[in-house]
């Protein structure tokens, strides 16, 4: 019989539980079994478990999607990776061969996204929201979604490389130059990722609007300029103020339904990046003025070349994530990430394998 490790499941919506679980053992020849350190939590794991309920997930998978660790056993094709190696995790790793993949669009791979008509109706086939996932003992993954990191890589930066590199690979989009202003609405860990990525490459002006007290501290310390509480200041009239009347060369969505409002913060030809993820919000865009100002509208939500870049970020210390770092928690005392990370008074939250 095989072993069993203890793992947190996800049993519908608002509930986990704990369960004993097979260990996996390495069957493929491009098999790597990872030694899990632990698994940060996720925007969308919040919105997963929030009532009602924001976005699917599989009953009875084993949770986590942003979890890391270090190589345990590798099949015998694997000729880049050997234990002991430690590694982040691209959770839904690109088949690399079918049109998108080879068009280098890995993002929208077709075994990436499962949808009833398009890809894009569907949903990322992510683990640990549609297949068993990270918060466990040892996982097995294909070779395609493991990348290795430094050793002196700390586990619990590690676990930021999945949402980073989609942050990363999004912003390169918007092709920020030295000087630029930008305006960042949210300041949730991706936020802060976003902040902290534009003030590394060199804008002079980094607008943060977010309405949690402890969340606009953040922001100021990982690169913002200046901060906003848009329940009690004109986000608008800040960024005229700020930018010579000419509004942001750069805006970034990071809550759901703002778009309307970063299409009135972006100067003329001005970008916008819609980050922000909520499936239920339907915002109303006001077309004149995206119009007139010929304003430049990207999505981003992956990021899979990126993964390796990340790594070498995370290694060489070229963002500040120690400070969007802001709790370690057991695995055993999950339901206090998920109600944490619920309550907006953190950044990000990294649950280490304790069990
Ligand atoms: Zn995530
Ligand atoms: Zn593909």
């Amino acid at each position: 019989m095989a072993d069993t490790q203890k793992a947190i499941i996800y049993k519908g919506p608002g509930e986990f539980a704990y369960e004993d679980r097979p260990v996996p053992e390495v069957e493929h020849g491009d098999d790597v079994k990872i030694k899990v350190y632990g698994c940060a939590v996720c925007g969308t794991d919040v919105n997963i478990f929030a009532t009602p309920q924001k976005h699917p997930c599989k009953k009875d998978i084993i949770f986590g999607h942003e979890f890391c660790g270090e190589v345990a056993a590798v099949g015998a094709q694997v000729t880049n990776l050997e234990p002991g190696d430690k590694v982040i995790i691209d959770p839904h790793g690109p088949c690399g061969h079918c049109d998108n993949c080879l068009a280098g669009l890995p993002e929208a791979c077709d075994e990436v996204f499962l949808g009833p008509d398009s890809g894009f109706d569907g949903q990322a086939l992510t683990m640990g929201v549609f297949a068993d996932g990270g918060l466990t003992n040892y996982v097995v993954l294909p070779q395609k979604c493991v990348y290795k990191v430094g050793a002196d890589a700390k586990p619990e930066l590690m676990g930021m490389a999945e949402p980073l590199a989609g942050c990363g690979y999004a912003l390169e989009k918007l092709n920020v130059h030295v000087g630029d202003t930008a305006c960042v609405l949210g300041a949730g860990p991706i936020g802060l990722m976003f902040t902290a990525l534009l003030k590394a490459s060199g804008c002079r002006k980094i607008i943060v609007s977010e309405p949690i007290e402890y969340r606009r501290k953040k922001a100021l310390e990982v690169g913002a300029t200046c901060v906003v509480n848009p329940e009690q200041e004109d986000v608008g009239k800040i960024v005229l103020e700020e930018t010579e009347n000419l509004g942001v060369d750069h805006c970034i969505e990071a809550v759901g339904g703002l778009i309307p409002d970063c299409i009135a913060y972006v100067r003329p030809r001005g970008k916008v990046l819609q980050y922000g993820h909520d499936e239920l919000i339907r915002p109303e865009i006001p077309v004149g003025t995206l119009l007139k100002k010929e304003v430049e509208i990207h999505g981003g939500f992956l990021g899979k070349y990126y993964m390796r870049k990340v790594g070498q970020i995370i290694e060489d210390g070229v963002l500040p994530l120690e400070k969007i770092l802001t709790h370690v928690i057991p695995a055993s005392r999950y339901k206090e990430a998920i109600e944490l990370a619920s309550s907006y008074q953190c950044g990000k939250i990294f649950v280490s394998i304790d069990f």
